[in-house]
């Protein structure tokens, strides 16, 4: 007789829809977070991110469609095991950092006696722990960010959710939550966090759903993403003019600053049909390299041009 196998760990997006009287926040969108990773919901202003992030949280449901997580329960079920980082933060300023982080561990089940060894490591890695006994007003705006990060960490969540996690930050501070989230990936937890600035995602992201008025524009594994989109987008270095290529069927843009060139082609034609072309036309090629775009040019792509973009095409949902 077999075995049944393991409920999924995943956690799971179905055709889920929220809409705010007649704003639509979130329009039938749906996908897969593989457990373990970390996962970005991106886009601009008002695209829907924090809505996204607060109904995987069960702040607030649905209107249509379902989110389930590790294996079939809602987030409510795993409260004591998810760490919330808000968008709109909310320390107690007067409190004095450790006492604030050991209370903040203490709504989540652990003891403070438990805690403190944990919080005090994260304090240490943030460069913190020197004022672990000072009221948090009297830290810096980024320093608060760090505070309240920790505060989202310290009942050792196995799945952080971070709604906008570097705003406030400086690069070097940014830096650092960047690598301390790649180590708590490190350490098997699923962590979900929404940015707008693309370079955040861009380095550390596994998995992103790019989301723009409401929807899913772009969704699936960020390496297979921008495969997809490189086969399209061509580098050129040459000597001689190939402006001539404007012309060609093949051709969607063509950019050129003087013997460099980055030109885009159609879906259903190959780079081949340019290296043909460009030889026969004499022109000798330096270069000739397929160039996987930047998350901001996906982005710039999928905003600008919803029509020519397939919605969701590496989806796992
Ligand atoms: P930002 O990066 O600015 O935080 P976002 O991508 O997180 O944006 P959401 O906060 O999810 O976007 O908002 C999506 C849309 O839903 C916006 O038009 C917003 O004004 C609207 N909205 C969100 N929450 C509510 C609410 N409680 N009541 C009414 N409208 C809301």
């Amino acid at each position: 007789m077999s075995t049944p196998s393991p409920p999924s760990q995943d956690i799971h997006f179905r055709q889920v829809s929220k809409s705010f009287g007649d704003i639509h926040a979130v329009k039938n969108i749906s996908l897969r977070i593989p457990h373990g990773q970390l996962y970005g919901f991106l886009g601009p202003n008002g695209a829907g991110k924090t809505t996204c992030l607060r109904m995987l949280l069960s702040i607030i449901l649905p209107d249509s469609g379902e989110i389930t997580l590790f294996g079939g329960a809602t987030a409510w079920d795993l409260r004591d095991e998810i760490g919330y980082l808000p968008e709109e933060r909310g320390l107690y300023k007067r409190m004095k950092v450790l006492e604030h982080l050991k209370f903040l561990a203490e709504l989540k089940g652990k003891t403070a006696k438990e805690a403190e060894p944990r919080i005090m490591k994260w304090l240490e890695t943030l460069d913190l722990a020197d004022r672990c006994q000072d009221k948090v007003m009297d830290l810096s705006k980024g320093n608060q960010q760090k505070i309240q990060f920790i505060g989202a960490l310290a009942h050792d969540p196995k799945l952080l959710v971070l709604d906008e996690v570097f705003s406030g930050l400086d690069p070097i501070n940014a830096q650092q939550i960047r690598a301390l989230l790649m180590q708590l990936k490190e350490e098997g937890k699923t962590i979900i966090f929404s940015t707008h600035i693309m370079e955040h995602a861009e380095q550390i992201c596994d998995g992103i759903c790019l989301v723009h008025k409401g929807q899913c524009v772009l969704e699936g594994p960020l390496d297979d993403l921008k495969r997809h989109h490189g086969n399209n987008r061509i580098r050129i270095e040459h000597i001689g003019d190939i402006a001539f290529l404007k012309e060609k069927p093949y051709t969607a843009s063509l950019r050129s600053r003087g013997n460099e060139s980055e030109l885009r082609i159609h879906d259903g034609h190959e780079p081949e049909e340019v290296i043909k072309d460009l030889l026969e036309a004499n022109i000798k090629l330096r270069t000739f390299q397929l160039a996987n775009p930047s998350l901001n040019e996906l982005f710039m792509e999928m905003v600008e041009h919803p029509s020519e973009a397939s919605m969701q095409e590496v989806t796992n949902a």
